[in-house]
């Protein structure tokens, strides 16, 4: 079934042909050697499925943010990893900025998977240059798109490059489409009731997201400093704890709510700290408010007991960042409580997204999640009901 109108992998006449894929390999280095490979493992089961089909496979990524070549940043552990991890030769090309890539690829009939270089080495993948786009695409029969986090920018080889397809050459591999699908599920086609768990501590770049979110979730429950911004604004005491946000965003964010009738859920007790440091004495405070110079850094049992009955009873769940500073243990319980019972709802849809949130499900060894979405800002993006470039670009 085509998701948001772009074909998936199954709707593409692989067989025999020539591919390139844009994919996320923008992964930590450090000295030379990947110190997360992630990315490229998320990857392997469509270059995997192309290549079983397709004559020849050529990847494209950036990683990095170079200004001009920048051998630091080069993709060659990147295509010596690969070609590890599937047994197989991967080669690098290089110097294809003023040479056809299809030319430089067919060169090279032996090799069925190739990666090209950094695209971001040069400054036309960037500003979207028609040229460099069109020399990416041209000879190519087919292209997919991989890359789900960079969906949103209106790069060269994400908006220019598919528009030098038919609507039936082009379309996304397993990672795009299942997080598409999951986006969509906990959007347009939530079951109800719909549960969004906030935290976490950029509570700015989330205002749009919670806006567009609250056309269609039912209930909301607050952690995290983004708890603090609402009891502040409610009249309580929040002390010194972090409030990043501007008393006019949390005010749209209840007028929206209650226009919609849509419950917003704050903590009741908390664990605070005098210093903000992993080794403050935790302080549990039975109450909303704060005592004086005291820094909320996590919700209170009460508070998670509440929660976790709450999520019991939703069927679809979405939820974004750390309900605490589940980093320092005195400050984890409450993030650990919500996960656990997040994970114990079979009977919800459950997405989580944002990395810290990942962060802390490896920490607590918790899994059981229907989605974890990687798309980062790409994500946030689609869900703030922004239109996504690259998505626009490989609509069918
Ligand atoms: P974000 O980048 O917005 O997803 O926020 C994630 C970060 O928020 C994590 O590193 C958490 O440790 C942090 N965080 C969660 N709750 C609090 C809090 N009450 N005070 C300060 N930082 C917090």
């Amino acid at each position: 079934m085509p998701i948001n109108n772009v074909n998936t992998l199954d709707k593409l006449q692989l067989d025999g042909k020539r591919v390139i894929m844009r994919v996320d390999f923008n992964v930590p280095l450090q000295n030379g050697k990947i110190t997360d490979d992630t990315r490229i493992k998320a990857a392997l089961p469509t270059i995997e499925y192309i290549l079983a089909r397709a004559r020849q496979l050529v990847l494209a990524s950036h990683l990095g943010r170079p200004d001009g070549v920048v051998s630091d940043l080069s993709l060659e552990p990147v295509a010596a990893h690969l070609s590890e991890l599937l047994q197989q030769n991967v080669s690098l090309l290089n110097d294809y900025h003023h040479n056809s890539v299809f030319k430089l690829a067919t060169q090279m009939p032996e090799e069925k998977l190739i990666v090209l270089e950094n695209l971001r080495f040069y400054k036309e993948e960037k500003s979207n240059d028609r040229d460099f786009a069109g020399n990416l695409a041209n000879g190519f029969d087919i292209y997919v798109g991989e890359a789900f986090g960079t969906l949103h920018r209106a790069h060269a080889s994400v908006v220019g490059a598919p528009q030098f397809f038919s609507p039936s050459q082009r379309g996304v591999g397993f990672l795009v489409a299942g997080e598409l699908l999951a986006l969509e599920k906990i959007t347009a086609a939530a079951k109800p009731p719909f549960l969004l768990i906030i935290g976490g501590a950029k509570v700015r770049d989330k205002i749009t997201v919670i806006l567009n979110l609250l056309k269609h979730c039912h209930q909301v429950l607050v952690g995290g400093s983004m708890a603090y911004a609402f009891l502040q604004h409610a009249g309580y005491e929040v002390s010194k704890s972090r409030v990043d946000v501007q008393s006019e965003h949390v005010e749209a964010i209840i007028r929206t709510a209650a226009e919609r009738k849509v419950e917003i859920i704050l903590p009741s007790d908390h664990v605070a700290a005098q210093q903000l440091a992993a080794d403050a004495t935790p302080i549990h405070v039975d109450s909303p408010s704060l005592p004086v110079d005291s820094i909320g850094l996590d919700i209170g049992s009460k508070t998670s007991a509440q929660y976790s009955r709450i999520i019991a009873k939703a069927r679809t769940i979405f939820w974004n960042a750390p309900l605490g500073k589940f980093e320092w243990d005195s400050y984890a319980q409450g993030t650990r409580v919500v996960a656990t019972a997040i994970a114990a709802n079979r009977d919800a849809y459950r997405v989580v997204g944002g990395g810290d949130s990942l962060a802390a499900l490896k920490k607590f060894n918790i899994d059981g999640f229907d989605h974890i979405s990687t798309g980062g800002g790409a994500a946030l993006q689609y869900l703030a009901g922004e239109p996504m470039a690259g998505l626009k670009a490989l609509k069918g």
